[in-house]
């Protein structure tokens, strides 16, 4: 299987609540290699670019514009990261959407807990900490969004070395 890269952000609860270095650990962790990293502050029309109308499509017009708001609350932490099966590694590291589902262990199931349900009814965003590329499709979009090609890097670590025995 090739390996594959895909787009982390830490949104604005995870920054204002300080826990940019805990979180960046879990997938260092797990021997994901970051090849690209930086802090922003997106505008509205970013904004609409990363929540794209399919959002819409899936959980209604009002989640959307709920999301558009919280992610420009304050500045994010963007990641690219890069392994085998990148996406799906990641996107279990960080649990599943709705924090009071996610398993322990997971970003989303240690560091929060609120439900889709009381979103729902008190019309707020599920504060769940991360944006993770949901697939290869996502990943190709979002990839490109957030960073240039010469923002990326190569290089190699332990994990290539030890665990993948890559050759030079
Ligand atoms: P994920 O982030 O796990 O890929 P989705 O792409 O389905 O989940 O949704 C994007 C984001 O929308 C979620 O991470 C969450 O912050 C927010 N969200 C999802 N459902 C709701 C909801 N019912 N009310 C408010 N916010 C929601
Ligand atoms: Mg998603």
């Amino acid at each position: 299987m090739e390996k594959q890269r895909t787009l982390v952000l830490i949104k604005p609860d995870g920054v204002i609540r300080n826990l940019v270095g805990k979180i960046i650990m879990r997938f260092e962790d797990a021997g994901l290699k970051i090849i690209g990293m930086k802090m922003v502050w997106v505008d509205d029309e970013f904004a609409k670019k990363h929540y794209r109308e399919d959002i819409a499509k899936k959980h209604g017009e009002r989640v959307r514009k709920d999301l558009i708001k919280y992610i420009k609350e304050g500045p994010v932490v963007a990641m690219i990261l890069e392994g085998v099966d990148a996406i799906k590694v990641t996107r279990k590291i960080v649990g599943s959407t709705y924090p009071n589902e996610s398993a322990p262990g997971t970003i989303r199931g240690d560091f929060a807990h609120i439900s889709r349900d009381y979103a729902n009814a008190n019309e707020i965003s599920v504060r769940n900490l991360i944006h993770a590329s949901a697939n290869q499709e996502d990943a190709e979009i979002e990839i490109p969004l957030w960073f240039k090609e010469e923002e990326l890097h190569s290089y190699k670590t332990i994990h290539d070395i030890i665990c993948f025995e890559e050759k030079d």
